[in-house]
């Protein structure tokens, strides 16, 4: 677990103030689900008891950017909606190359963000400040930290359902958890390089889609242990 600095660079006694040194960065749909894939938001706005644990553990929160945002053509994520419905059209025998090229992009994307990400986690080591944790998305292709999406498997199920019959029901159940499987996600992937090259670890949690699909409440932050990303030879 990184580790707090102590008051390096501010002025010493007078300006002592309540914060708490310890900061969490939570994947940005935690608290605002609009970024969302289309289906997947349950709540309006934030996963109020993943927040309300957060702040009951005395933790800043800060809001991580939401990759596929900035790589899939904003928030619609316009970019991966090309393929839905495709079957029978001029696409669908292209769409092994056409994931290639996706992913090849995605790829790229994410290392800068990643980096930029990782800069952040620098600067709270330097002001003394401790980043208790990353929480990840389970089943994200993403930000799964131990669980993410067989890509291929869910482009199968989203190109081959007809417009009229690609239900919410159908997204969740068969084109995301149908299609999770063990592993992380892309920019998780690129924020543990990132990290490394830092020389810096943080340990990762991962919140269950699978759960909040379900409306259940569960914690983040105990179980299952941590994974760590960056530089550490703690758990995998
Ligand atoms: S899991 Fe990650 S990429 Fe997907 S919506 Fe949430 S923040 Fe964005």
């Amino acid at each position: 677990m990184s580790r707090g600095r102590g008051q390096a660079g501010l002025p010493p006694g007078l300006l002592c103030d309540e914060r708490g040194r310890r900061v969490v960065l939570v994947s940005h749909c935690l608290l605002n689900q609009n970024t969302r894939y289309a289906g997947g938001a349950t709540r309006s706005g934030a996963v109020a008891e993943v927040i309300e644990e957060l702040i009951a553990a005395g933790l800043g929160i800060h809001q991580l950017p939401c990759p596929e945002r900035l790589a899939w053509g904003g928030v619609l994520k316009r970019h991966s909606l090309r393929m839905y419905h495709s079957r029978g059209g001029p696409l669908y025998p292209l769409r092994g190359g056409l994931l290639r090229a996706f992913l090849w992009w995605t790829r790229l994307i994410y290392r800068r963000v990643a980096r930029r990400v990782a800069a952040d986690v620098a600067d709270y080591h330097r002001a003394g400040i401790e980043v208790v944790g990353i929480v990840g998305i389970g089943a994200s292709p993403s930000c799964g930290v131990r669980t993410t999406l067989d890509m291929r498997a869910s482009l199968d199920v989203v190109a081959g359902c007809p417009a009229t019959a690609l239900t919410r029901d159908v997204m969740n159940q068969r084109a995301v958890l149908g299609c999770r499987r063990d592993g992380e996600g892309l920019f998780i992937t690129a924020l543990d390089r990132q990290l490394g090259r830092r020389g810096l670890s943080v340990p990762a949690f991962e919140h269950d889609l699978a759960a909040e699909l379900r409306g259940e409440r569960h914690t983040v932050l105990v179980t299952p242990a941590p994974r760590m990303l960056g530089n550490s030879t703690g758990f995998r």
